[in-house]
């Protein structure tokens, strides 16, 4: 009796399985991404996708290469493909908020990933705590060098994120400006965050004040590496704290060489596979397990927000190399 029970359960149990597949099998996510000549949303889109693709939704990524106009073009096209979700890391939060709107047209739900799609209905949003990454970059800085000539260096001025970095970075340094120890002797903010221009502005940046810059608050991995690349120039690397965050593999390999004093890593399989997950909830019209809300400046968007983790040369190998994010040999080559 016990046996037929059984085996009739699993007839059921494999049969609801089997539905749910079917039916999520039906889910196609649109994902338009801001950059991917960035290595890290190659890992942001490469994880989302596989995991979306586990949850048995498929996924069209593209790439605006940094170009708010082909950004919108693309979210266009994604939604006449007939998209059920559309997901946003965007170059222009606020130019990009104007897809919501279209998009609800049709029907189809907006994820902003990672950057905020601001003004705008947006349903969801997933990220790390943005602004406490910032003070992870401020407080690894001030505590290398608690006095001196400070360089800030923002990240890209059209991206939401970069704004709070900065309201995150000076909770650490204003204190101290208060104090009158450290003094901020420049502030820039690197377009598209691509290093070469990082490159360009700390050129001139150590020109103008004869190389008497004694820290540096640099926002990404990506300028900071473009920074340090100036200060070496100037025999200036190892000498001058900087932070960045990300984790990249390069980064990683200056902290551990000591040109680079902090990155902030955000372990992005944890924001791919959630937003995957989401993704397809939204998709379904399921309901969504969010953390907390965030201000967008047209209403409180339902927000899940991961804790960043801020990585020097002390805890690579408890964090990143634990993680598996890099490889130990990758980061220490052995
Ligand atoms: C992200 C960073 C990234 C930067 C450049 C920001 O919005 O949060 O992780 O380094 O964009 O792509």
């Amino acid at each position: 009796m016990k046996k037929v029970f059984l085996s009739l359960g699993s007839i059921l149990l494999m049969g609801t399985l089997l539905g749910n597949t079917a039916e999520a099998a039906k889910v196609k996510i649109g994902m338009t991404v801001d950059d991917l000549r960035l290595e890290r949303w190659q890992r942001d889109r490469d994880i989302f996708t596989a995991e979306a693709n586990k949850l048995g939704a498929d996924v069209v990524a593209v790439s605006a290469n940094g170009d708010s106009d082909k950004q919108m073009r693309d979210a266009e096209n994604l939604i006449s493909q007939g998209i059920d979700i559309l997901v946003v890391i965007p170059n222009n939060g606020d130019v990009m908020g104007a897809i919501v709107d279209q998009a609800h047209q049709d029907g189809i739900k907006v994820l902003a990933y990672d950057r905020l799609l601001t003004n705008s209905d947006v349903d969801a949003y997933i990220s790390f705590d943005n602004e406490k990454v910032g003070e992870l970059q401020g407080k690894a800085i001030v505590e290398a060098m608690p006095k001196g000539r400070y360089f800030m260096m923002g990240g890209s001025p059209t991206d939401n994120n970069a704004k709070m970095f900065r309201a995150g970075q000076m909770k650490a340094v204003q204190p101290l400006v208060d104090k009158g120890d450290i003094v901020i002797v420049g502030d820039q903010w690197v377009k598209d965050w691509l290093p070469e221009e990082a490159m360009k502005i700390m050129e001139n940046a150590l020109t103008a004040n004869d190389n008497k810059i004694d820290a540096v608050v640099a926002s990404n991995d990506s300028t900071a590496g473009g920074a340090i690349q100036a200060l070496a120039a100037q025999n200036l690397s190892g000498k001058v704290p900087i932070s960045g965050q990300d984790a990249d593999l390069a980064a990683v390999k200056r902290v551990v060489d000591g040109t680079q004093t902090v990155t902030v890593y955000k372990p992005i399989p944890k924001l791919a596979k959630e937003a995957a997950a989401l993704a397809v909830k939204m998709a379904n019209n399921e309901k969504l397990n969010m953390n907390m809300t965030v201000n967008n400046g047209y209403k409180e968007v339902p927000s899940l927000l991961l804790e960043p983790i801020a990585v020097t040369k002390n805890n690579v190998k408890d964090t990143i190399v634990k993680d598996g994010f890099h490889s130990e040999k990758d980061v220490f080559g052995k």
